[in-house]
Protein backbone atom coordinates (compact mmCIF):
# COMPACT_ATOMS: atom_id res chain seq x y z
CA UNK A 1 0.00 0.00 0.00
CA UNK A 2 1.30 3.47 -0.70
CA UNK A 3 0.16 6.72 0.85
CA UNK A 4 -0.33 10.05 -0.66
CA UNK A 5 -0.81 12.58 2.41
CA UNK A 6 -2.35 16.15 1.20
CA UNK A 7 -1.45 18.81 4.18
CA UNK A 8 -2.38 22.58 3.49
CA UNK A 9 -0.87 25.74 4.67
CA UNK A 10 -1.40 29.36 4.93
CA UNK A 11 -5.14 29.63 4.79
CA UNK A 12 -7.53 27.43 4.91
CA UNK A 13 -10.01 27.00 1.60
CA UNK A 14 -6.88 26.26 -0.92
CA UNK A 15 -9.47 23.46 -2.53
CA UNK A 16 -6.94 20.67 -0.72
CA UNK A 17 -10.35 18.32 -1.14
CA UNK A 18 -10.25 18.94 -4.97
CA UNK A 19 -6.50 18.37 -5.30
CA UNK A 20 -6.65 15.02 -3.30
CA UNK A 21 -9.37 14.18 -5.62
CA UNK A 22 -7.40 15.05 -8.86
CA UNK A 23 -4.69 13.47 -7.37
CA UNK A 24 -6.66 10.27 -6.94
CA UNK A 25 -8.46 10.61 -10.45
CA UNK A 26 -5.07 10.99 -12.09
CA UNK A 27 -3.11 7.92 -10.23
CA UNK A 28 -6.36 5.93 -11.26
CA UNK A 29 -6.11 6.92 -14.75
CA UNK A 30 -2.14 5.87 -14.42
CA UNK A 31 -4.11 2.14 -13.65
CA UNK A 32 -3.51 2.29 -10.02
CA UNK A 33 -6.62 1.02 -7.58
CA UNK A 34 -7.04 4.09 -5.36
CA UNK A 35 -9.24 4.85 -2.16
CA UNK A 36 -9.11 8.15 -0.03
CA UNK A 37 -9.52 8.52 3.65
CA UNK A 38 -10.16 12.14 4.91
CA UNK A 39 -9.16 13.33 8.18
CA UNK A 40 -11.12 15.70 10.48
CA UNK A 41 -9.59 17.25 13.13
CA UNK A 42 -12.69 18.50 14.82
CA UNK A 43 -13.82 16.76 17.80
CA UNK A 44 -17.58 15.84 16.95
CA UNK A 45 -17.59 12.40 16.09
CA UNK A 46 -19.48 12.66 12.72
CA UNK A 47 -20.31 15.51 10.37
CA UNK A 48 -23.89 14.61 11.08
CA UNK A 49 -24.42 16.97 13.82
CA UNK A 50 -22.85 20.29 12.39
CA UNK A 51 -24.70 22.89 9.97
CA UNK A 52 -24.61 22.65 6.43
CA UNK A 53 -23.97 26.58 6.92
CA UNK A 54 -20.96 26.79 9.31
CA UNK A 55 -19.00 23.12 6.97
CA UNK A 56 -20.98 23.12 3.96
CA UNK A 57 -23.20 19.69 2.98
CA UNK A 58 -23.62 16.32 5.42
CA UNK A 59 -22.27 13.98 2.52
CA UNK A 60 -24.35 10.41 3.04
CA UNK A 61 -22.58 7.13 2.57
CA UNK A 62 -23.98 4.08 1.27
CA UNK A 63 -23.08 2.64 5.28
CA UNK A 64 -24.73 5.44 6.54
CA UNK A 65 -21.72 7.23 7.58
CA UNK A 66 -22.53 10.77 7.73
CA UNK A 67 -19.34 12.97 6.73
CA UNK A 68 -17.34 15.88 5.37
CA UNK A 69 -18.19 17.08 1.86
CA UNK A 70 -14.91 16.15 0.94
CA UNK A 71 -15.60 12.22 0.54
CA UNK A 72 -18.26 13.28 -1.29
CA UNK A 73 -15.58 14.55 -4.21
CA UNK A 74 -13.17 11.72 -3.79
CA UNK A 75 -16.21 9.67 -5.27
CA UNK A 76 -16.98 11.87 -7.67
CA UNK A 77 -13.36 11.95 -8.84
CA UNK A 78 -12.59 8.65 -8.15
CA UNK A 79 -15.73 6.66 -9.24
CA UNK A 80 -15.12 4.84 -5.98
CA UNK A 81 -17.76 3.95 -2.73
CA UNK A 82 -16.10 4.87 0.56
CA UNK A 83 -17.32 3.68 4.18
CA UNK A 84 -17.61 5.64 7.16
CA UNK A 85 -13.98 4.62 8.13
CA UNK A 86 -12.92 6.99 5.71
CA UNK A 87 -13.24 9.85 7.38
CA UNK A 88 -11.90 10.32 10.72
CA UNK A 89 -12.57 12.68 12.96
CA UNK A 90 -10.64 13.73 16.75
CA UNK A 91 -14.25 12.74 18.46
CA UNK A 92 -14.08 8.80 17.04
CA UNK A 93 -10.02 8.52 17.36
CA UNK A 94 -10.95 9.03 21.27
CA UNK A 95 -13.82 7.72 21.19
CA UNK A 96 -12.08 4.43 20.52
CA UNK A 97 -8.96 5.33 22.76
CA UNK A 98 -11.63 5.82 25.55
CA UNK A 99 -13.66 2.86 24.80
CA UNK A 100 -10.12 0.52 24.78
CA UNK A 101 -9.31 2.40 28.45
CA UNK A 102 -12.62 1.41 29.78
CA UNK A 103 -12.22 -2.24 28.51
CA UNK A 104 -8.96 -2.40 30.27
CA UNK A 105 -6.54 -2.46 27.04
CA UNK A 106 -4.30 -0.52 28.73
CA UNK A 107 -4.33 -1.48 32.03
CA UNK A 108 -1.91 -0.28 34.05
CA UNK A 109 -0.55 2.32 31.50
CA UNK A 110 -1.15 5.65 32.10
CA UNK A 111 -2.78 6.56 28.34
CA UNK A 112 -1.43 9.26 26.58
CA UNK A 113 -1.87 11.16 23.56
CA UNK A 114 1.84 9.56 22.27
CA UNK A 115 1.96 6.52 21.69
CA UNK A 116 -1.92 5.66 22.54
CA UNK A 117 -3.55 8.18 20.67
CA UNK A 118 -1.06 8.61 17.55
CA UNK A 119 -1.26 4.84 17.94
CA UNK A 120 -4.67 4.44 17.33
CA UNK A 121 -4.57 6.98 14.22
CA UNK A 122 -1.79 5.08 12.35
CA UNK A 123 -3.65 1.68 13.08
CA UNK A 124 -7.29 3.01 11.39
CA UNK A 125 -5.59 4.61 8.64
CA UNK A 126 -3.73 1.32 7.96
CA UNK A 127 -7.25 -0.53 8.20
CA UNK A 128 -8.92 1.73 6.19
CA UNK A 129 -6.58 2.25 3.32
CA UNK A 130 -7.80 -1.95 2.55
CA UNK A 131 -11.24 -1.14 2.55
CA UNK A 132 -12.52 -2.22 -0.50
CA UNK A 133 -13.77 0.10 -2.15
CA UNK A 134 -14.24 -0.23 -6.30
CA UNK A 135 -16.36 -3.02 -5.94
CA UNK A 136 -12.86 -4.67 -6.92
CA UNK A 137 -11.41 -7.82 -5.35
CA UNK A 138 -8.44 -7.17 -2.98
CA UNK A 139 -7.01 -3.78 -1.02
CA UNK A 140 -6.58 -0.49 -3.28
CA UNK A 141 -3.14 -0.14 -4.23
CA UNK A 142 -2.51 3.69 -3.41
CA UNK A 143 -4.49 5.96 -0.49
CA UNK A 144 -4.64 9.37 -0.45
CA UNK A 145 -5.22 10.92 2.85
CA UNK A 146 -6.03 14.75 3.05
CA UNK A 147 -5.56 16.40 6.18
CA UNK A 148 -8.06 18.86 6.94
CA UNK A 149 -7.27 22.18 8.56
CA UNK A 150 -4.30 24.43 8.41
CA UNK A 151 -0.60 23.23 9.40
CA UNK A 152 -0.09 24.75 13.33
CA UNK A 153 -4.03 24.31 14.39
CA UNK A 154 -4.03 22.56 17.37
CA UNK A 155 -6.64 20.20 16.67
CA UNK A 156 -4.25 18.47 14.30
CA UNK A 157 -1.17 18.28 16.04
CA UNK A 158 -2.09 14.36 17.19
CA UNK A 159 -2.47 13.81 13.55
CA UNK A 160 0.60 15.66 12.42
CA UNK A 161 2.84 13.64 14.94
CA UNK A 162 0.96 10.52 14.11
CA UNK A 163 1.51 10.90 10.14
CA UNK A 164 5.06 11.83 11.49
CA UNK A 165 5.90 8.43 13.19
CA UNK A 166 3.16 6.87 10.02
CA UNK A 167 5.76 8.15 7.62
CA UNK A 168 8.74 5.99 9.37
CA UNK A 169 6.34 2.88 10.05
CA UNK A 170 5.54 2.57 6.28
CA UNK A 171 8.91 3.11 5.16
CA UNK A 172 10.60 5.16 2.39
CA UNK A 173 9.40 4.92 -1.06
CA UNK A 174 5.52 4.24 0.43
CA UNK A 175 4.84 7.51 1.37
CA UNK A 176 4.74 11.01 -0.30
CA UNK A 177 3.60 14.04 1.00
CA UNK A 178 2.00 17.22 -0.93
CA UNK A 179 1.99 20.56 1.10
CA UNK A 180 -0.85 22.55 -1.35
CA UNK A 181 -0.07 26.44 -0.37
CA UNK A 182 -0.54 29.44 -1.46
CA UNK A 183 1.35 31.83 -3.60
CA UNK A 184 -0.24 35.76 -3.30
CA UNK A 185 0.09 38.40 -5.67
CA UNK A 186 0.36 41.58 -3.81
CA UNK A 187 1.37 44.62 -5.52
CA UNK A 188 0.88 45.97 -9.17
CA UNK A 189 3.82 44.63 -10.21
CA UNK A 190 2.06 41.51 -9.96
CA UNK A 191 5.54 39.70 -8.19
CA UNK A 192 4.28 36.24 -6.21
CA UNK A 193 5.19 35.82 -3.06
CA UNK A 194 6.82 32.88 -1.68
CA UNK A 195 7.23 33.60 1.76
CA UNK A 196 3.95 32.71 3.01
CA UNK A 197 4.63 29.14 1.70
CA UNK A 198 8.15 29.07 2.96
CA UNK A 199 7.17 30.06 6.57
CA UNK A 200 4.33 27.12 6.48
CA UNK A 201 6.97 24.74 5.18
CA UNK A 202 8.85 25.39 7.45
CA UNK A 203 6.40 24.74 10.05
CA UNK A 204 5.55 21.33 9.16
CA UNK A 205 9.30 19.96 8.90
CA UNK A 206 9.49 21.56 12.50
CA UNK A 207 6.45 19.17 13.24
CA UNK A 208 8.49 16.28 11.32
CA UNK A 209 6.99 16.20 8.50
CA UNK A 210 9.06 16.87 5.06
CA UNK A 211 7.05 17.31 1.64
CA UNK A 212 7.96 15.42 -1.39
CA UNK A 213 5.96 17.77 -3.60
CA UNK A 214 4.45 21.19 -3.13
CA UNK A 215 1.21 22.16 -5.00
CA UNK A 216 1.01 25.95 -5.44
CA UNK A 217 -1.95 27.66 -5.27
CA UNK A 218 -1.88 31.28 -6.88
CA UNK A 219 -3.87 33.07 -9.60
CA UNK A 220 -1.52 32.42 -12.41
CA UNK A 221 0.98 29.64 -13.11
CA UNK A 222 4.31 30.40 -11.01
CA UNK A 223 7.48 31.90 -12.64
CA UNK A 224 10.24 29.83 -13.37
CA UNK A 225 12.37 32.31 -10.63
CA UNK A 226 9.35 31.61 -8.26
CA UNK A 227 9.70 28.16 -8.40
CA UNK A 228 13.41 28.00 -8.10
CA UNK A 229 13.38 30.39 -4.71
CA UNK A 230 10.71 27.64 -3.52
CA UNK A 231 12.67 24.82 -4.16
CA UNK A 232 15.58 26.10 -3.13
CA UNK A 233 13.97 27.48 0.56
CA UNK A 234 11.53 24.27 0.88
CA UNK A 235 13.90 21.77 -0.48
CA UNK A 236 11.89 20.66 -2.32
CA UNK A 237 13.29 19.60 -6.18
CA UNK A 238 12.10 22.27 -8.97
CA UNK A 239 10.34 19.24 -10.95
CA UNK A 240 8.09 18.47 -8.13
CA UNK A 241 6.72 22.18 -7.56
CA UNK A 242 3.16 22.49 -9.33
CA UNK A 243 0.90 25.53 -9.91
CA UNK A 244 -2.69 25.09 -8.85
CA UNK A 245 -3.40 27.73 -10.65
CA UNK A 246 -6.88 29.33 -11.16
CA UNK A 247 -8.96 27.55 -13.92
CA UNK A 248 -12.64 27.54 -15.12
CA UNK A 249 -13.71 24.71 -12.92
CA UNK A 250 -12.69 22.22 -10.46
CA UNK A 251 -13.00 19.62 -13.29
CA UNK A 252 -9.45 20.91 -14.81
CA UNK A 253 -7.43 20.83 -11.61
CA UNK A 254 -6.65 16.65 -13.38
CA UNK A 255 -5.63 17.64 -16.31
CA UNK A 256 -3.75 20.36 -14.85
CA UNK A 257 -2.02 18.06 -12.59
CA UNK A 258 -1.20 15.82 -15.69
CA UNK A 259 0.19 18.94 -17.50
CA UNK A 260 2.60 19.43 -14.92
CA UNK A 261 3.67 15.91 -14.70
CA UNK A 262 2.73 15.84 -10.80
CA UNK A 263 2.06 12.12 -11.34
CA UNK A 264 5.45 11.56 -12.88
CA UNK A 265 6.92 13.45 -9.11
CA UNK A 266 4.18 11.19 -6.95
CA UNK A 267 5.16 7.40 -9.15
CA UNK A 268 9.17 9.12 -8.28
CA UNK A 269 8.78 9.62 -4.76
CA UNK A 270 6.65 5.98 -4.67
CA UNK A 271 8.68 3.98 -6.53
CA UNK A 272 5.61 3.05 -8.78
CA UNK A 273 8.20 3.84 -12.27
CA UNK A 274 7.56 0.52 -14.47
CA UNK A 275 4.25 -0.07 -13.19
CA UNK A 276 2.29 3.36 -13.93
CA UNK A 277 0.90 3.65 -17.14
CA UNK A 278 0.69 7.17 -18.98
CA UNK A 279 -2.79 8.59 -17.53
CA UNK A 280 -5.55 7.87 -19.57
CA UNK A 281 -7.42 10.75 -19.06
CA UNK A 282 -9.13 11.50 -22.78
CA UNK A 283 -12.85 10.77 -21.76
CA UNK A 284 -12.39 13.55 -18.59
CA UNK A 285 -10.62 16.05 -20.82
CA UNK A 286 -13.76 15.46 -23.10
CA UNK A 287 -16.15 16.07 -20.53
CA UNK A 288 -14.14 18.68 -19.69
CA UNK A 289 -13.91 20.56 -22.88
CA UNK A 290 -17.72 19.37 -23.69
CA UNK A 291 -19.31 21.21 -20.70
CA UNK A 292 -16.92 23.89 -21.15
CA UNK A 293 -18.55 24.96 -24.59
CA UNK A 294 -22.16 24.40 -23.42
CA UNK A 295 -24.06 27.43 -23.91
CA UNK A 296 -27.68 26.36 -24.05
CA UNK A 297 -29.12 27.54 -21.24
CA UNK A 298 -31.20 25.33 -18.49
CA UNK A 299 -32.47 27.53 -15.42
CA UNK A 300 -32.89 25.55 -12.06
CA UNK A 301 -34.30 27.29 -8.98
CA UNK A 302 -32.98 25.52 -6.21
CA UNK A 303 -34.90 26.69 -3.24
CA UNK A 304 -33.98 26.05 -0.04
CA UNK A 305 -32.96 26.77 3.19
CA UNK A 306 -29.02 27.38 3.68
CA UNK A 307 -27.74 29.25 -0.26
CA UNK A 308 -26.37 31.69 1.99
CA UNK A 309 -23.46 29.34 1.89
CA UNK A 310 -23.68 27.08 -2.04
CA UNK A 311 -21.24 24.42 -0.43
CA UNK A 312 -24.26 23.27 1.94
CA UNK A 313 -25.80 22.04 -1.62
CA UNK A 314 -22.78 20.79 -2.73
CA UNK A 315 -23.71 17.37 -4.07
CA UNK A 316 -27.11 18.68 -5.91
CA UNK A 317 -25.09 21.20 -7.44
CA UNK A 318 -23.03 18.51 -8.76
CA UNK A 319 -25.87 16.44 -9.37
CA UNK A 320 -27.41 19.09 -11.62
CA UNK A 321 -24.48 19.75 -13.30
CA UNK A 322 -23.56 16.30 -14.23
CA UNK A 323 -26.80 15.47 -15.54
CA UNK A 324 -27.08 19.04 -17.50
CA UNK A 325 -23.38 18.13 -19.61
CA UNK A 326 -25.24 14.87 -20.34
CA UNK A 327 -28.21 16.55 -21.90
CA UNK A 328 -25.89 19.37 -23.35
CA UNK A 329 -27.16 21.99 -21.51
CA UNK A 330 -25.42 25.25 -19.94
CA UNK A 331 -26.71 24.93 -16.26
CA UNK A 332 -27.61 27.91 -14.46
CA UNK A 333 -28.71 27.51 -11.16
CA UNK A 334 -30.84 30.46 -9.36
CA UNK A 335 -30.05 30.00 -5.61
CA UNK A 336 -33.49 31.30 -3.81
CA UNK A 337 -33.75 31.72 -0.42
CA UNK A 338 -37.27 29.89 0.81
CA UNK A 339 -38.03 32.66 3.22
CA UNK A 340 -37.67 35.54 0.49
CA UNK A 341 -40.99 34.03 -1.18
CA UNK A 342 -42.86 34.85 2.10
CA UNK A 343 -45.51 36.68 2.79
CA UNK A 344 -43.00 37.86 5.89
CA UNK A 345 -40.42 38.94 3.53
CA UNK A 346 -42.99 40.82 1.11
CA UNK A 347 -43.66 43.21 4.18
CA UNK A 348 -40.21 43.71 5.43
CA UNK A 349 -38.03 43.33 1.95
CA UNK A 350 -40.14 43.98 -0.93
CA UNK A 351 -37.47 43.70 -3.28
CA UNK A 352 -35.95 40.81 -1.70
CA UNK A 353 -39.58 39.41 -1.99
CA UNK A 354 -40.28 40.65 -5.75
CA UNK A 355 -36.39 38.91 -6.77
CA UNK A 356 -37.31 35.62 -5.42
CA UNK A 357 -40.68 35.41 -7.08
CA UNK A 358 -38.76 36.38 -10.30
CA UNK A 359 -35.85 34.03 -10.28
CA UNK A 360 -38.78 31.57 -9.36
CA UNK A 361 -41.06 32.56 -12.57
CA UNK A 362 -38.27 32.84 -14.98
CA UNK A 363 -36.59 29.20 -14.28
CA UNK A 364 -37.09 26.02 -15.97
CA UNK A 365 -37.19 23.71 -13.33
CA UNK A 366 -37.53 23.65 -9.72
CA UNK A 367 -35.88 22.11 -6.98
CA UNK A 368 -36.48 21.72 -3.55
CA UNK A 369 -33.39 20.20 -1.85
CA UNK A 370 -33.21 18.64 1.75
CA UNK A 371 -33.35 20.30 5.03
CA UNK A 372 -34.21 20.00 8.70
CA UNK A 373 -36.74 22.66 11.06
CA UNK A 374 -39.00 25.60 10.55
CA UNK A 375 -37.83 27.92 8.52
CA UNK A 376 -38.80 28.69 5.21
CA UNK A 377 -40.57 25.63 5.09
CA UNK A 378 -43.49 28.24 3.97
CA UNK A 379 -41.67 29.41 1.29
CA UNK A 380 -40.75 25.73 -0.04
CA UNK A 381 -44.58 24.89 -0.23
CA UNK A 382 -45.12 28.03 -1.93
CA UNK A 383 -42.60 27.11 -4.50
CA UNK A 384 -43.91 23.52 -5.30
CA UNK A 385 -47.54 25.30 -5.57
CA UNK A 386 -46.46 27.45 -8.07
CA UNK A 387 -44.30 24.18 -10.27
CA UNK A 388 -47.50 21.92 -9.66
CA UNK A 389 -49.80 24.73 -10.18
CA UNK A 390 -47.87 26.09 -13.58
CA UNK A 391 -46.91 22.72 -14.66
CA UNK A 392 -43.58 23.45 -14.09
CA UNK A 393 -40.91 20.64 -14.05
CA UNK A 394 -39.91 20.12 -10.04
CA UNK A 395 -37.85 17.60 -8.14
CA UNK A 396 -38.34 17.34 -4.25
CA UNK A 397 -35.84 15.52 -2.26
CA UNK A 398 -36.28 14.14 1.28
CA UNK A 399 -37.29 17.50 2.59
CA UNK A 400 -38.69 18.30 -0.73
CA UNK A 401 -40.61 15.43 -1.54
CA UNK A 402 -42.36 15.59 1.97
CA UNK A 403 -42.93 19.52 0.75
CA UNK A 404 -44.64 18.02 -2.21
CA UNK A 405 -47.03 15.98 -0.22
CA UNK A 406 -47.99 18.86 2.20
CA UNK A 407 -48.65 20.69 -0.09
CA UNK A 408 -50.84 18.49 -2.49
CA UNK A 409 -52.74 17.96 0.82
CA UNK A 410 -52.82 21.24 1.57
CA UNK A 411 -54.34 22.48 -1.86
CA UNK A 412 -55.94 19.71 -3.13
CA UNK A 413 -57.51 17.62 -0.34
CA UNK A 414 -58.47 20.85 1.39
CA UNK A 415 -56.36 20.26 4.77
CA UNK A 416 -55.73 23.75 5.40
CA UNK A 417 -53.23 22.34 8.40
CA UNK A 418 -51.94 20.02 6.82
CA UNK A 419 -48.38 19.55 8.07
CA UNK A 420 -44.91 17.76 9.08
CA UNK A 421 -45.01 16.92 12.85
CA UNK A 422 -41.42 18.27 12.36
CA UNK A 423 -42.70 21.82 11.67
CA UNK A 424 -46.39 21.61 13.65
CA UNK A 425 -46.06 18.85 15.98
CA UNK A 426 -49.90 19.31 17.11
CA UNK A 427 -51.19 19.13 13.04
CA UNK A 428 -54.48 17.46 12.89
CA UNK A 429 -53.77 16.32 9.57
CA UNK A 430 -50.31 15.19 9.74
CA UNK A 431 -49.20 14.24 6.23
CA UNK A 432 -45.57 13.25 7.36
CA UNK A 433 -44.85 12.30 10.65
CA UNK A 434 -41.88 10.74 13.25
CA UNK A 435 -40.45 7.28 11.63
CA UNK A 436 -41.14 4.32 14.49
CA UNK A 437 -37.71 4.11 15.08
CA UNK A 438 -36.90 7.73 15.01
CA UNK A 439 -35.00 9.53 18.07
CA UNK A 440 -35.98 12.60 19.52
CA UNK A 441 -33.33 12.75 22.44
CA UNK A 442 -30.13 11.83 20.57
CA UNK A 443 -29.23 13.54 17.07
CA UNK A 444 -26.13 11.71 16.28
CA UNK A 445 -26.74 9.07 13.65
CA UNK A 446 -29.62 8.27 14.74
CA UNK A 447 -31.85 9.00 11.66
CA UNK A 448 -32.65 6.39 8.91
CA UNK A 449 -29.31 6.58 7.08
CA UNK A 450 -27.69 5.15 4.01
CA UNK A 451 -28.55 2.92 1.08
CA UNK A 452 -32.02 1.77 1.29
CA UNK A 453 -34.16 -0.16 -1.31
CA UNK A 454 -37.08 1.44 -3.46
CA UNK A 455 -39.52 -1.26 -4.95
CA UNK A 456 -40.87 0.28 -8.41
CA UNK A 457 -44.84 0.53 -7.73
CA UNK A 458 -45.86 0.20 -11.34
CA UNK A 459 -43.31 0.42 -14.74
CA UNK A 460 -45.22 3.11 -16.39
CA UNK A 461 -43.84 5.63 -13.69
CA UNK A 462 -41.75 8.60 -14.82
CA UNK A 463 -39.07 7.28 -12.43
CA UNK A 464 -39.27 3.89 -13.13
CA UNK A 465 -38.77 4.72 -17.00
CA UNK A 466 -35.86 7.10 -15.89
CA UNK A 467 -34.18 3.83 -13.78
CA UNK A 468 -34.44 2.26 -16.74
CA UNK A 469 -37.76 0.11 -15.66
CA UNK A 470 -35.73 -1.79 -12.79
CA UNK A 471 -37.94 -3.31 -10.67
CA UNK A 472 -35.96 -1.93 -7.31
CA UNK A 473 -33.32 0.60 -6.92
CA UNK A 474 -30.92 1.45 -4.07
CA UNK A 475 -30.43 4.78 -3.16
CA UNK A 476 -28.90 6.68 0.19
CA UNK A 477 -30.92 7.96 3.29
CA UNK A 478 -31.05 10.60 5.87
CA UNK A 479 -34.29 11.31 7.11
CA UNK A 480 -36.24 10.89 10.90
CA UNK A 481 -39.87 11.77 9.50
CA UNK A 482 -41.64 10.03 6.51
CA UNK A 483 -45.05 10.35 4.67
CA UNK A 484 -47.80 9.22 7.36
CA UNK A 485 -48.95 5.56 5.64
CA UNK A 486 -52.67 6.57 6.90
CA UNK A 487 -52.78 9.34 4.71
CA UNK A 488 -51.39 7.45 1.24
CA UNK A 489 -54.94 6.38 0.57
CA UNK A 490 -56.57 9.35 0.62
CA UNK A 491 -53.59 11.10 -1.40
CA UNK A 492 -53.43 8.46 -3.97
CA UNK A 493 -57.52 9.11 -4.59
CA UNK A 494 -56.73 12.29 -5.37
CA UNK A 495 -54.17 11.64 -8.07
CA UNK A 496 -50.90 11.60 -6.15
CA UNK A 497 -49.40 8.68 -6.85
CA UNK A 498 -46.46 6.84 -4.36
CA UNK A 499 -44.31 5.19 -7.31
CA UNK A 500 -41.88 3.89 -5.43
CA UNK A 501 -42.10 2.29 -1.58
CA UNK A 502 -39.86 0.21 0.30
CA UNK A 503 -39.94 -3.41 0.43
CA UNK A 504 -42.63 -3.32 3.60
CA UNK A 505 -44.93 -1.07 1.31
CA UNK A 506 -45.71 1.25 4.03
CA UNK A 507 -43.09 3.67 3.25
CA UNK A 508 -43.14 6.21 0.47
CA UNK A 509 -39.64 6.74 -1.21
CA UNK A 510 -40.96 7.98 -4.59
CA UNK A 511 -43.99 10.27 -5.11
CA UNK A 512 -45.11 11.80 -8.57
CA UNK A 513 -48.01 13.13 -10.18
CA UNK A 514 -48.95 11.82 -13.87
CA UNK A 515 -51.06 14.57 -15.11
CA UNK A 516 -47.98 16.87 -14.38
CA UNK A 517 -45.35 17.28 -17.19
CA UNK A 518 -42.85 16.22 -14.24
CA UNK A 519 -43.63 16.63 -10.64
CA UNK A 520 -41.71 14.08 -8.76
CA UNK A 521 -40.51 13.95 -5.25
CA UNK A 522 -37.82 11.48 -3.60
CA UNK A 523 -37.65 10.23 0.03
CA UNK A 524 -34.23 9.15 -0.50
CA UNK A 525 -30.85 11.65 -1.80
CA UNK A 526 -30.39 10.95 -5.40
CA UNK A 527 -27.30 13.43 -5.75
CA UNK A 528 -25.08 11.24 -3.59
CA UNK A 529 -24.81 9.00 -6.18
CA UNK A 530 -24.73 11.27 -9.20
CA UNK A 531 -20.91 11.06 -10.96
CA UNK A 532 -19.81 12.67 -13.75
CA UNK A 533 -20.73 11.16 -17.22
CA UNK A 534 -22.88 9.02 -14.59
CA UNK A 535 -25.74 11.60 -13.76
CA UNK A 536 -28.49 10.42 -11.40
CA UNK A 537 -31.67 9.21 -13.57
CA UNK A 538 -33.68 11.80 -11.34
CA UNK A 539 -31.60 14.88 -12.40
CA UNK A 540 -31.24 13.58 -15.50
CA UNK A 541 -35.37 13.43 -15.76
CA UNK A 542 -35.70 17.23 -13.82
CA UNK A 543 -33.00 18.38 -16.61
CA UNK A 544 -34.51 17.00 -19.52
CA UNK A 545 -37.87 18.10 -18.28
CA UNK A 546 -36.95 21.54 -18.16
CA UNK A 547 -35.81 21.46 -21.53
CA UNK A 548 -38.63 20.18 -22.47
CA UNK A 549 -36.63 16.72 -24.11
CA UNK A 550 -38.16 14.40 -21.58
CA UNK A 551 -40.04 12.19 -23.75
CA UNK A 552 -36.74 11.74 -25.80
CA UNK A 553 -35.14 10.79 -22.87
CA UNK A 554 -37.78 8.26 -21.62
CA UNK A 555 -37.88 6.38 -24.81
CA UNK A 556 -34.05 6.27 -24.37
CA UNK A 557 -33.61 4.75 -20.96
CA UNK A 558 -36.91 2.75 -20.09
CA UNK A 559 -35.15 0.38 -22.48
CA UNK A 560 -38.26 -1.41 -23.99
CA UNK A 561 -40.26 -1.46 -26.60
CA UNK A 562 -40.06 2.08 -27.53
CA UNK A 563 -39.18 2.68 -31.37
CA UNK A 564 -36.34 5.46 -31.38
CA UNK A 565 -36.11 6.76 -35.12
CA UNK A 566 -32.64 7.84 -36.67
CA UNK A 567 -31.56 9.68 -39.29
CA UNK A 568 -30.20 7.64 -42.06
CA UNK A 569 -28.03 8.69 -45.01
CA UNK A 570 -30.77 8.96 -47.39
CA UNK A 571 -32.29 11.22 -45.36
CA UNK A 572 -35.30 9.12 -43.98
CA UNK A 573 -35.55 8.25 -40.21
CA UNK A 574 -35.26 4.56 -39.64
CA UNK A 575 -37.34 3.13 -36.63
CA UNK A 576 -34.67 0.88 -34.38
CA UNK A 577 -35.96 -1.13 -31.55
CA UNK A 578 -34.30 -1.76 -28.08
CA UNK A 579 -36.18 -5.03 -26.75
CA UNK A 580 -35.71 -6.17 -23.01
CA UNK A 581 -35.55 -10.17 -24.04
CA UNK A 582 -33.50 -9.50 -26.37
CA UNK A 583 -29.98 -11.01 -25.86
CA UNK A 584 -28.52 -8.25 -27.60
CA UNK A 585 -30.03 -5.42 -28.46
CA UNK A 586 -30.84 -4.67 -32.26
CA UNK A 587 -29.31 -1.40 -32.03
CA UNK A 588 -27.70 0.22 -28.98
CA UNK A 589 -27.81 3.86 -27.74
CA UNK A 590 -24.38 4.79 -28.02
CA UNK A 591 -25.36 7.97 -25.83
CA UNK A 592 -27.83 9.21 -23.54
CA UNK A 593 -26.37 12.46 -23.52
CA UNK A 594 -27.15 13.57 -27.43
CA UNK A 595 -29.45 10.86 -29.34
CA UNK A 596 -26.96 9.64 -31.09
CA UNK A 597 -27.28 5.81 -31.83
CA UNK A 598 -25.57 3.36 -33.03
N1 LIG B 1 -36.24 16.88 8.08
C1 LIG B 1 -36.77 15.83 7.30
C2 LIG B 1 -36.67 14.48 8.01
O1 LIG B 1 -35.95 14.33 8.94
C3 LIG B 1 -36.08 15.75 5.97
C4 LIG B 1 -34.63 15.39 6.07
C5 LIG B 1 -33.86 15.72 4.83
O2 LIG B 1 -34.32 16.45 3.98
N2 LIG B 1 -32.66 15.19 4.73
O3 LIG B 1 -37.33 13.55 7.60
Amino acid sequence: MKYVVVTGGVVSGLGKGVTASSIGLVLKSCGFRVTAIKIDPYLNTDAGTMSPIEHGEVYVLDDGGEVDLDLGNYERFMDIKLTRDNNITTGKVYQHVIEKERKGDYLGKTVQVVPHVTDAIQDWIERAARILVDGQAGPPDVCVIELGGTIGDIESMPFIEALGQFSYRVGAGNFCLIHVSLVPVLNVVGEQKTKPTQHSVQGLIGLGLTPDILGCRSAKPLEENVKAKLSQFCHVPMENIVTLYDCPNIWHVPLLLKEQKAHEAIIRVLNLKGIAKEPALEDWSSMVKLSDELHVPVRIAVVGKYTELLDSYLSVHKALLHASVARRKKLVVDWIAASDLEDGTKKENPDAFKAAWKLLKGADGVLVPGGFGNRGVQGKILAAKYARENRLPFLGICLGMQIAVIEFARSVLGLQDANSTEIDPNTKNPCVILMPEGSKTHMGGTMRLGSRRTYFQAKDSKAAKLYGNKSFIDERHRHRYEVNPAMVPRLERSGLSFSGKDETGQRMEIVELSSHPFYVGAQFHPEYTSRPGKPSPMFLGLIAAASGELEVLLQQVSGCQETVPRPLTNGKLEKVYWKETAKKPVSIMYSLCDGVYS
